[in-house]
C-alpha cells in the first residue's frame, strides 16, 4: 500500500460538503520532529559505534546529513590552565632570617694571581684557601656567609653585617724594621662608620693574634689597604675591613701549611664582633 492510496482513501472519507481542511500544521511538526529524532539517533548511533572501535574515528565518518540536522553543539574549548589569580612570585631571592650576615672575599679570586712564590704558590690560592676555610667556620656558628670574588657583582651596594677582604703580602724578601712578618688590618680611610669598624679591626686584631700568635704589622699599613676598591662599592652603612694574613716570604709556615688557624682567628674576630653589638 503506498501512501498516495492510503491518502485518497482518507479524502473519500470526508464529507463533501465541508471544506477541505488545510493540511494540518501538526502533521509537518510532528514529521519534522520524526526525522530529527531518527537523525538523532543515527548520530547517537554513529558516535556510540566510534566509541565501541576505540574512539578513533575521524568525526567525518559520521553523515554529513546527520551533521546538518543536528543542531551544532559547539566542542567545549579544550581545558587550559588558567593564569593563577595571584601573580607567581618570582624566585626567591636568598634570604636569612634572624641570621647575620658576612661577606668574605677571596682575594684576588676570579682576576689575577696576586703575589707569586718561588715554588708556584700563589698569593690568591692561599687567600681562597683560608676564605674558604673562615666561611665553613662562620656557616657552622649559623652565621649566613657569602663567598666573595675580588671584583665580585655583588659588591656593589653590598649589604651585611660585615665585609672583609681576605689578602696575603709578598713572597719577595723584604728588608725591612722590624722584619716583614706578622698581619695587619685595616678600614676605609673616609669610613662613614668609623667607630663601628674600629671596633671589626680591633675584634679581628685581638682575635687573630690570639689564634696565629703572630704580630700585628701596623707600620706597612699602605694606602692599597686603607683605600681598597670594595670600600667604596659596598652600602655605606656596612662594615668593611680588609686583612694581609701575613707576608708570604716569612709567614710562610703559617699561612700556607697552617691555614686553619689564619682561619680561626679571621672567624674569631667576626664572631667577636658580631656578639658585641653596642
Ligand atoms: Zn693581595
Amino acid at each position: 500500500m503506498t501512501r498516495q492510496t492510503s491518502r485518497s482513501s482518507a479524502r473519500k472519507r470526508q464529507p463533501m460538503a465541508q471544506r477541505p481542511q488545510p493540511r494540518p500544521t501538526a502533521n509537518r511538526s510532528q514529521i519534522g520532529f520524526v526525522v530529527l529524532t531518527a537523525l538523532i539517533v543515527t548520530l547517537g548511533l554513529a558516535v556510540l559505534t566510534s566509541a565501541q572501535a576505540g574512539g578513533l574515528t575521524s568525526p567525518t565518518a559520521i553523515p554529513s546529513s546527520a551533521i546538518a540536522a543536528v543542531p551544532i553543539i559547539e566542542p567545549t574549548a579544550t581545558p587550559t590552565l588558567e593564569p593563577s589569580p595571584t601573580p607567581i612570585p618570582p624566585t626567591p631571592t636568598e634570604e636569612h632570617p634572624g641570621m647575620p650576615l658576612v661577606g668574605i672575599v677571596a682575594g684576588h679570586w676570579g682576576n689575577d694571581s696576586g703575589a707569586e712564590c718561588p715554588d708556584g704558590v700563589t698569593e690568591q690560592q692561599v687567600n681562597l684557601d683560608i676564605a674558604r676555610r673562615v666561611t665553613e667556620k662562620l656557616r657552622a656558628r649559623g652565621v649566613w656567609t657569602d663567598l666573595l670574588q675580588e671584583f665580585d657583582s655583588r659588591l656593589t651596594n653590598y649589604r651585611a653585617d660585615v665585609l672583609l677582604s681576605i689578602h696575603a703580602d709578598s713572597c719577595e724578601p723584604v728588608d725591612a724594621d722590624p722584619p716583614a712578618s706578622g698581619f695587619k688590618v685595616a678600614r676605609s680611610v673616609a669610613s662613614a662608620i668609623p667607630t663601628t669598624e674600629d671596633r671589626l679591626v680591633t675584634c679581628l686584631i685581638q682575635e687573630y693574634a690570639k689564634a696565629t700568635r703572630m704580630t700585628f704589622h701596623e707600620n706597612s699599613i699602605t694606602s692599597d689597604m686603607t683605600s681598597y676598591h670594595s670600600f667604596s662599592e659596598v652600602h655605606a652603612d656596612t662594615p668593611a675591613a680588609i686583612v694581609e694574613t701575613g707576608f708570604l716570604h716569612l709567614d710562610y709556615d703559617m699561612i700556607v701549611k697552617q691555614p686553619d688557624l689564619p682561619a680561626q682567628g679571621i672567624a674569631n674576630g667576626i664572631l667577636c664582633f658580631l656578639d658585641n653589638q653596642p
